[in-house]
């Protein structure tokens, strides 16, 4: 099997598996009990909050551990904008948000909230000049993603979280897909939310964080204990957490090893040979401002779905946009608010490379595609 589906999850490292086995096997407390069990399990969960917000280059920011990217992003948009009430009742997000934006920011519109979706370019790329126009002294929250899930295009996340601030309003990002891979802006341009997720670095399932700036205040949605100091009610998931610290610690490290430069390498590799050897092929997303690993390309004269199936069927993992639309015949939003022709959102499929894929499984791909392609265009 090839796997290239790393934007859907990514395989969990050895190196997450024995954090997390120490912890199953061993560090069983509850970290809100006084005894030492309990004890030990609190430090290992101050532990990953410390790297998780070492990796982000904040120490002294906030860190809510929650179960996954969604919950991070339904935490983002309803906890801040709510919090933030007395200031205005107007937030912004872009049109290429993952749902797990888009839907919480359609929840606060039956609360009474104003949100107004602002668009992006052919390529994916936020209109900052619409964002601009877009921005008033009402709006308390601007969210725009760090790197979109489909497509890969890289927002201008510095100059959109400056518009925000200059009218005062908070700044979330969903860095969901982008932590661990590409930069995130000097101290001074970053976000004020980041929203992140362990699988989709190498680490567990059900695991995720909502960063925040020093100070920055939130209304939790999450009713109970007094966890994560009252912002996040329930037991904290002890193992995964430890789990999501080392997939954080590993991808530290793998940058400094230039793993996302062979990444970038092994996606050129497969996006010019695709080129090359596929008539009537088109690249989406930006053509350099892109996650290193992520390739969206539409073949024409095919649906994304058959070609997935064949492709599945030479033991090929891909995905026809966001994971959680597969089933669905609904065309891709993400796809549709760049404005591409019919033919193209339809024939779209997203390859998603990561650090276990390798270059004979790019030279493998080369010769299966271009012949499941034009056996499915003859179809
Ligand atoms: N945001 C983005 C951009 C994503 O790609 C995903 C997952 O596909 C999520 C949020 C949701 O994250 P999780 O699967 O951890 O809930």
């Amino acid at each position: 099997m090839i796997y290239l589906d790393y934007n859907a999850t990514s395989p969990i490292h050895p190196d997450v598996r024995a954090s997390m086995s120490r912890v199953l096997d061993g560090n069983y407390g509850n970290p809100s009990s006084l005894h030492a069990a309990g004890r030990e399990a609190r430090e290992a969960v101050e532990q990953a909050r410390r790297t998780c917000l070492s990796a982000i280059g904040d120490p002294a920011g906030q860190l809510i551990f929650t179960s996954g990217g969604t919950e991070a992003d339904n935490l983002a948009v309803k906890g801040l904008a709510r919090a933030l009430k007395q200031k205005g009742n107007h937030l912004i997000v872009s049109s290429v948000e993952h749902h797990a934006v888009l839907q919480p920011a359609e929840a606060l519109r039956e609360e009474g909230f104003r949100v107004t979706e602002v668009g992006v370019d052919r390529h994916g790329v936020l209109k900052l000049e619409d964002l601009r126009n877009a921005v008033t002294p009402e709006t308390v929250l601007v969210s725009v993603m760090h790197a979109n899930n489909e497509v890969g295009t890289i927002q201008p996340i510095a100059e959109a979280a400056a518009i925000a601030r200059a009218q005062g309003a908070l700044f979330h990002s969903d860095a969901v897909q982008s932590f661990g891979k590409v930069s995130l802006p000097a101290s001074s341009d970053r976000p004020d939310a980041l929203s992140l997720s362990a699988h989709k670095l190498g680490g567990p399932k059900g695991v995720g964080a909502l960063y925040l700036r020093k100070g920055v205040k939130i209304a939790p949605t999450q009713q109970g204990g007094p966890h994560e100091r009252n912002l996040r009610a329930g037991t904290e998931g002890v193992p995964g957490i430890v789990g999501m610290e080392a997939a954080v610690r590993l991808s530290v490290r793998e940058e400094k090893e230039k793993v996302p430069a062979r990444v970038l390498a092994l996606r050129e590799m497969l996006e010019k040979g695709l080129l090359e050897k596929v008539p009537d092929a088109v690249v989406n997303g930006h053509p350099t401002q892109r996650l290193p690993g992520t390739l969206n390309l539409s073949f024409r004269g095919c649906t994304g779905e058959t070609l997935l199936i064949a492709l599945d069927l030479e033991g090929i993992c891909v995905s026809t946009g966001a994971a959680c639309s597969s089933g669905s015949t609904e065309p891709s939003h993400v796809l549709t608010a760049m404005r591409l022709p019919a033919d193209q959102v339809e024939g779209s499929i997203r390859f998603s490379l990561g650090r276990g894929t390798t270059r004979e499984e790019i030279q493998r791909c080369l010769q299966i595609i271009p012949r499941v392609v034009e056996r499915v265009r003859r179809a």
